[in-house]
């Protein structure tokens, strides 16, 4: 939490009860950590009162923990208003499907048309064309087409000599002609927004038909993302959103302004200049960096970089030579433990996701400290050669650890299970990912 929430929080927690009178300082300091966060100053007032009449009409309030039903308040209204967790691309059932980006220079449409190329022909097999439409700044042609060849997509362009119209009408036939699946139109930006610029994209609009406008928006940027939002939207009717420069330390509150003016979906979040810095949009994680709660994935994600890089590519080594012993295992754990739960790590793993999500966390991890308190009850030389553990071993072991003898047994099962994989990953066979998941 904030400074400031968390005192708010401290100060009430000890008042027992939610009244209307420490709510409302409670809902003073939301305000305040809000409009730090960059929040409009509309889009906060009316978020107050929203989250007071929600939180005056629960009937648990005397029962809570007032500050934490606040927050809970707070956090899920937050939420919502950042909307949908898996937005996708309008895709056309068939034929072309066609993408405007947008926004003011500087904000990543560039950055972004590219990485949204990449991640279309890559994870959904799309043939995609990138048309370089910016013909206004220097050299914003030349970037598109580095950054193109990057990633292996074709980058249409007819120099800055001819306006963006005639260029996207062009770059339709030629993406016509080669049976395109996906054409991206990256467009110029201007340090404001003039009228210009707003007639050119207009005009680009008409002829491209697009099947979605991605407006970008930049992380950074405060309060005058409200104008500029409304103005694209009214000018451009935009379908979706992408926030850019999420690696920065800005806390993004400008986007809880963008979207409740155009109430349109973030698609992808962009973290970095790197052309693989895109995500999916974790409207959670937002809402806690938003709040100032720390974003718990970001903590995790640091946390991944602190993972002891000796032991793991110790563990890797020996993997590679087909070894794994209840020291590795024990090594894992500790891994495992660092990144605060199992949980959290496989959130980091898409697809795993879901299944994260849904896992009885307690259960996993009150397993995992019986494991590690069973390998513990070894001694060094049974860790390393468990072929050794014998019934009068094994009756030692579950006796020091305070388990039954099937749950060594189950341990010794779960590690040749580890072991026979290790082999086929060191023989370059890849074990299939149900026999990770019966793990
Ligand atoms: P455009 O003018 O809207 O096309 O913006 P560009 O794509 O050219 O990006 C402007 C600058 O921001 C470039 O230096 C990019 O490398 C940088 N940039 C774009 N997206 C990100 C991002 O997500 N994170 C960071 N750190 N930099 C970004
Ligand atoms: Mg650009």
């Amino acid at each position: 939490l904030s400074d400031r929430l968390s005192k708010a929080m401290r100060k009430i927690s000890g008042q027992g009860k939610l009244t209307e009178k420490n709510m409302n300082d409670m809902l003073k300091e939301v305000r305040m950590s809000l409009l730090e966060a960059d929040v409009n100053y509309d889009v906060v007032k009316n978020f107050v009162a929203d989250v007071k009449e929600k939180a005056l009409g629960q009937e648990v309030m005397e029962s809570l923990n007032p500050s934490q039903m606040v927050v809970k308040i707070v956090h899920d209204e937050v939420q919502t208003l950042l909307g949908e967790e898996d937005a996708q691309i309008h895709f056309k059932k068939q034929g072309m499907t066609t993408i405007m980006m947008v926004g003011l220079q500087g904000t990543g449409k560039t950055t972004a048309s590219a990485k949204i190329a990449k991640y279309c022909k890559e994870k959904l097999k799309k043939r995609v064309l990138l048309v370089a439409c910016d013909v206004v700044r220097p050299a914003a042609i030349e970037q598109l087409q580095t950054l193109g060849k990057e990633i292996d997509v074709e980058v249409f362009s007819l120099g800055a000599n001819v306006n963006a119209v005639q260029t996207a009408r062009q770059a339709l036939d030629y993406a016509n002609d080669r049976q395109k699946d996906l054409v991206i139109f990256d467009t110029a930006g201007r340090l404001h927004i003039d009228e210009a610029l707003m007639q050119e994209l207009s005009d680009m609009k008409a002829l491209v038909q697009p099947d979605e406008i991605l407006l970008t928006v930049d992380a950074m940027t405060g309060q005058d993302i409200v104008t500029v939002a409304k103005d694209f939207n009214e000018q451009l009717s935009i379908t979706g959103l992408v926030v850019t420069k999420l690696d920065g330390d800005a806390r993004g509150g400008g986007l809880l302004s963008v979207r409740s003016i155009t109430q349109v979906p973030v698609l992808f979040v962009s973290n970095g200049e790197k052309v693989d810095d895109l995500e999916a949009f974790h409207p959670d994680r937002m809402a806690d960096r938003i709040l100032g709660m720390g974003d718990v994935m970001t903590l995790v994600e640091q946390a991944q970089e602190r993972l002891d890089m000796e032991v793991q590519e110790k563990t890797a080594k020996r993997m590679q030579e087909g070894i794994f012993t209840f020291n590795d295992m024990l090594d894992q754990f500790g891994q495992v433990k660092k990144m605060g739960s199992i949980q959290n790590m496989m959130k980091m793993v898409p697809g795993l996701n879901k299944l994260a999500r849904n896992m009885d966390t307690d259960v996993v991890d009150s397993e995992m400290k019986r494991s590690e308190a069973i390998i513990q009850s070894m001694t060094p030389y049974e860790r390393d050669h468990p072929e050794v553990l014998k019934a009068s071993r094994k009756n030692r072991i579950a006796k020091g650890s305070g388990v039954k003898v099937a749950d060594v047994n189950k341990l010794i099962k779960q590690l040749e299970q580890m072991q026979s994989m290790t082999r086929m990953m060191s023989s370059g066979r890849m074990p299939n990912m149900s026999a990770l998941q019966n793990m």
